[in-house]
This record gives C-alpha cells, sequence and structure tokens, in this order.
C-alpha cells in the first residue's frame, strides 16, 4: 500500500481499477503476402488513404468556412502529404518489393521520410515531422476503419489516470465508466477539475511525478475531498471508503428535501441558485438538485467533442435541447471560450507560450465572425425552446462589447432576411473575469444587461497564477483581500447601473464560502448540481444581515491566510450554536 496526496480537486470518494489514459498509437504488424495478393493490399492501401483523406476534406472544409483559410491551412498540408508522390511512391515499392502488408509498407514509408526530415537543421521539418505521425495514425485507423477517437478509453468502470487532459479527451470520456480522475498537472480550477466536480466524480490533481508507471493492474483508492490516495488498498480500506461514500450519499439525500425551496434568507434576501453546466447530460441532474436554470452552459464542448465544428443547424439542435428539457427555466449560454487550457489543434487556437494571456475566449470569437456569428444564429433559434441569455467570455473592456454585440445584430439580421425562426430580444451580458474588467465594470455595466464573475479567471489574473499549474495552485486565495475587493467593486458597479450581479467560477461551489457570497450581495450563484443543495442549506440558515457582518470583518483582514481562518473559526462557532439549538 501506498500512500501519497496532491490538490483536492473534486470531492467524494472511489476505488477502482487504474486506466490510464492513453492515446492509442497503432503499431502495424507486418505480415508477407504472397505475390499475387500485392494488388489486393495496393487497392487496400488507396481505399485507407481515401477514407483518411475524406475525413480531412470534411474537417478543412469546415475550417475554411468558418474560420478562414489561413486556420484550414493547417490540416490542409496534413492533406497535401497524402496526396504527396513520395510517399504514395515509397510505400508502393515497399509493398511491392518487400511483399508486406499494406499498413506496415505505409508506416515504414511514412517513417523513412520522417527520418530524413528530422536529419535537417530546420524548425520547419521538425514541425512537418509531427503532421507526418498525425497522417500515419489518422490512416492506420482508417485501415482499420476507426476513424473516431485516438483516445484508449476505459472499458470497465474506471479511475483515469493521466499528466493532463484536454478538453476534447473528457469530451470523449463523459462520464463512461469514469469513478474518478488522478492527474500529475492541474490545479484547482484546471477543466478536469471542473468536469470531474460536475459530474459527480472525486478527482485528486497535481500529483507531479506519483502516477508515471502506473500501470492499469493496480487498484486505486481515491479521496477527492481531501486529495489523498492509496495505491493498492488494503480491505479496511477499501471498507472505509465504501462507508465514507454512502454517508455522503445519505447527505445528499437528506438534503433533497431542499429542493423546491427558494433559496431565501431568513430575513427576506432572495439569491438565484443556478446550474454550470458542460455536458447535455448534466442537465437532469441539475434539475434533480433543484437549479433554478443554468447560469453558466460552457459550449466548449459541443466544439471538442466531435473534433469538428458543429454546423448551424447541429448546434442549434443541441442548444433547443438543453433548453427544452430546462423547462422553461432561464439557460445562459456562454460563447465559445477556447484558448488558455482549452485549446484544439482543429480550431486553429495553436500551443501558445502565454495561453492564458493568448489568443482566448472573445479574442478568438472576434477574429472568427463567422464561426462566432453562426454561434449566435443557433442560440437565437434555441431561443425558441425557453427562456435564454447570452454572455460573453475574457472581456476586458467596451470595445470588445461593442464588437460582440455587433456580430449579436448581425447573427439577427441574417436571421430575419432569411426567414429563420429564432428569438431576437435577448440579454446580453459579460464574464467579468478580467482585472480590467472589475476596473471599467462601471462602463461595461452600462452597455449590458447583466455580468457574471469568472471567479477562476478572475483569481487567476488578479494574482498572476496559471490556474493549470500545480506549482502555483496554493495562489489559487478565493479570499484574498484583492480579489474579494475586486468582486465587490463589480458587485457595486453593477448594482449603481441597475444590472443584476452574479458568479459562475468555482468559488459558487465552496460550501464554506457561501456565507462570504452572499453577504458581498450577489444576486445570482451558479454552482455544480452537487454543491447546490448544501450551498442553498447555509442561504436558508443565515440572515443577510449576518452574511453582510460576515463580509465586513474579512474585508478588514490583510491576509487570505487570516481571512480563512477567520473564517473556519466563524463557521465552526455556528456549528456548535446549531447543534446546541437543535439538541434538547
Ligand atoms: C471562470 O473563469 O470562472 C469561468 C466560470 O469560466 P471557465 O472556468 O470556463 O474559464
Ligand atoms: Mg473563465
Amino acid at each position: 500500500m501506498n500512500t501519497f496526496s496532491g490538490i483536492a480537486a473534486s470531492p467524494g470518494y472511489a476505488v477502482g481499477p487504474v486506466h490510464p489514459l492513453r492515446r492509442r498509437s497503432i503499431v502495424p504488424q507486418r505480415r508477407p503476402v504472397p505475390s499475387e495478393d500485392i494488388p489486393v493490399e495496393i487497392k487496400r492501401f488507396k481505399k485507407a488513404v481515401g477514407l483518411a483523406s475524406a475525413q480531412i476534406e470534411d474537417l478543412v472544409a469546415r475550417l475554411r468556412s468558418e474560420l478562414g483559410p489561413e486556420e484550414a491551412e493547417i490540416l490542409s498540408a496534413q492533406l497535401l502529404i497524402l496526396e504527396d508522390e513520395m510517399v504514395w511512391d515509397a510505400t508502393l515499392a515497399v509493398i511491392r518489393l518487400e511483399r508486406i502488408n499494406a499498413e506496415a509498407a505505409f508506416s515504414s514509408a511514412v517513417w523513412d521520410i520522417a527520418a530524413r526530415f528530422l536529419e535537417i537543421e530546420d524548425e520547419t521539418f521538425r514541425e512537418r515531422v509531427k503532421d507526418l505521425q498525425d497522417v500515419e495514425q489518422r490512416v492506420l485507423r482508417a485501415f482499420l476503419g476507426d476513424l473516431d477517437s485516438p483516445l484508449d478509453l476505459p472499458s470497465q468502470p474506471s479511475v483515469i489516470v493521466a499528466v493532463n487532459l484536454t478538453p476534447s479527451d473528457t469530451a470523449a470520456l463523459g462520464r463512461n465508466n469514469v469513478l474518478g480522475f488522478l492527474m500529475e498537472e492541474g490545479g484547482n480550477t484546471s477543466h478536469v477539475a471542473i468536469l470531474a466536480r460536475s459530474i459527480g466524480v472525486p478527482a485528486v490533481v497535481g500529483l507531479k511525478g506519483r502516477l508515471a508507471g502506473l500501470k492499469a493492474d493496480r487498484t486505486v483508492a481515491v479521496d477527492g475531498t481531501n486529495g489523498a490516495v492509496v495505491l493498492d488498498p488494503d480491505q479496511s480500506i477499501e471498507d472505509r471508503f465504501a462507508i465514507l461514500q454512502a454517508e455522503a450519499l445519505i447527505a445528499c439525500e437528506k438534503l433533497s428535501g431542499l429542493r423546491d425551496l427558494e433559496a431565501i434568507t431568513p430575513d427576506g434576501h432572495r439569491l438565484r441558485l443556478m446550474a454550470n453546466i458542460e455536458l447535455p447530460i448534466e442537465v437532469d441532474e441539475a434539475l434533480a438538485r433543484g437549479a433554478e436554470g443554468v447560469g453558466l452552459l460552457r459550449t466548449e464542448y459541443l466544439f471538442f467533442q466531435h473534433q469538428t465544428i458543429p454546423s448551424e443547424d447541429e448546434q442549434t439542435e443541441v442548444y433547443s435541447d438543453m433548453v427544452r428539457r430546462m423547462a422553461g427555466k432561464t439557460v445562459i449560454f456562454r460563447t465559445l471560450d477556447v484558448g488558455g487550457d482549452k485549446v484544439s489543434d482543429y480550431l486553429g487556437a495553436k500551443r501558445e507560450y502565454n495561453p492564458f494571456l493568448g489568443w482566448r475566449g472573445i479574442r478568438f470569437s472576434l477574429a472568427n465572425r463567422v464561426l462566432f456569428k453562426t454561434q449566435m444564429k443557433a442560440i437565437c433559434r434555441a431561443g425558441l425552446a425557453g427562456p435564454i441569455k447570452i454572455m460573453f467570455p475574457m472581456i476586458t473592456g467596451v470595445q470588445e462589447l461593442r464588437e460582440a454585440k455587433e456580430v449579436f445584430q448581425e447573427a439577427i439580421a441574417e436571421l430575419q432576411a432569411n426567414s429563420v425562426a429564432h428569438v431576437g430580444e435577448i440579454d446580453l451580458g459579460i464574464m467579468v473575469e478580467t482585472p480590467a474588467a472589475v476596473l471599467a465594470a462601471d462602463l461595461l455595466a452600462a452597455e449590458c444587461d447583466f455580468f457574471s464573475i469568472g471567479s477562476n479567471d478572475l483569481i487567476q489574473y488578479t494574482l498572476a497564477m496559471d490556474r493549470g499549474n500545480a506549482r502555483v495552485s496554493y495562489l489559487y486565495q478565493p479570499l484574498h483581500p484583492a480579489v474579494l475587493r475586486a468582486i465587490k467593486a463589480t458587485v457595486d458597479a453593477g448594482h449603481r447601473a441597475g444590472i443584476w450581479v452574479g458568479i459562475c467560477g468555482e468559488m459558487g461551489s465552496e460550501t464554506r464560502l457561501a456565507e462570504v457570497l452572499l453577504g458581498l450581495g450577489l444576486d445570482e450563484i451558479s454552482l455544480h448540481g452537487a454543491a447546490l443543495p448544501k450551498v442553498k442549506q447555509v442561504i436558508r440558515w443565515t440572515d443577510y444581515s449576518e452574511a453582510q457582518s460576515v463580509v465586513e470583518n474579512i474585508l478588514k483582514l490583510a491576509t487570505a491566510a487570516e481571512a480563512n481562518q477567520w473564517l473556519a473559526k466563524y463557521i465552526e462557532g455556528r456549528k456548535q450554536a446549531r447543534l446546541e439549538k437543535e439538541t434538547p
């Protein structure tokens, strides 16, 4: 048994087999073929290349129409490789001369070319090697008739182990057979942590160096509540985890009675509790936990799931379905927020030195107006299925907001011109998640309908800490005076301008912070379904005036550590008082 710890990224307990998530790399077996079968092998080669080319062509066409020619070029380069005489000649020569199967011949030809490229001292040729490898795997998958995800997905309920996961990985995984996550990298608000919380499985991240070489024959116990991991747990640990899991379930059941009750304080202050959603499957969970709507619908996942840009109709269908299932409750769509740690090669958002300061969120959308407009058209069409709002991510100033609104107007105009049924009167808000947006909050509030504070990014940018970097994850400090002041300034600016202000970052899901968020005067908290009943319980127990004085006290403290300590003591005191009140 081996115990170690990392960052507690998603609460809960799980025990199960390890599933190291790897990209399936196909290594073809070399098989001799009799000379009369050589034409068959050549035919197989042509067919596989044809299939792979068709797949790339489809992707390129979508990229070109949605993002423009420049972005499509990246994949077009792969298409050129497949048409390259050098590749064809070399493959056919190996099939004929070595008399081996087509996949092995193709692979050997590609690696030959790659080896020659690697000898050239030029970065361009090294980049070409990556393309060659990618193309090789794509064609090898086509030989197997399997063009889907190159990920090795678990076939039984397992704990997913990885260095890091991209959104496309998590989208491919979904909820299927996932008991929990262990990751070498990542912090509390990295997207895997968020996904784990939202699908309600435990996760421990930032396990640098701990997971190397972990094989599928091991069993692991994950304590996502405390950030602990036990490798090859003995029976007593497995039993303890089963009890803890059952207790968590019972606690959750106990709170289920709150589902239809309002989030209202004893002194009559009302808040909206909404759900954060990434995947369509989470809608039911949100409703079951009593969400009053969806406060943050992250739309990236639809784009990442299929490794291709969904068309307007496809987006309309998925969005409409979610809106319909929310049965009259508002859904707030956050327009595409790619970039940062949500990169996807196919969207042309390349890796950057400073991805979180790079081509991300609204910057990407405004640079790809067609794609942006298509998404807004789909959202406006989905508005026919129920109440919706739209918000823009990563806004740093009024100029971006104005441009985004302009694209929205263009989307409406096109729908009208083509007589496509849609909703045109939609509240447009922004995510306040950059210090610039906080400082310019009064200017922004004058031109939008609501604010939703993205505390994950707001903390990242305010405290200059990369939210995906485990080394600086200690700086994820929601109670840092700078963060609290930023939230307060945003709420005050919004209210002065007469608009509502919510929060949709991970802070909202931390029960211990519920009194603080309430006291800061937020009108809406959007959080994970699993955390919703607990936060509602705290709100229903706490007078608004008391929460305001909690905030007043905390705002006087100089460090996050002092604030944490003060809050922990306060919560302990309240628990004690409740216990005394309830014990006859
Ligand atoms: C945030 O930044 O707080 C947020 C909700 O957006 P995301 O986590 O998707 O960046
Ligand atoms: Mg954000």
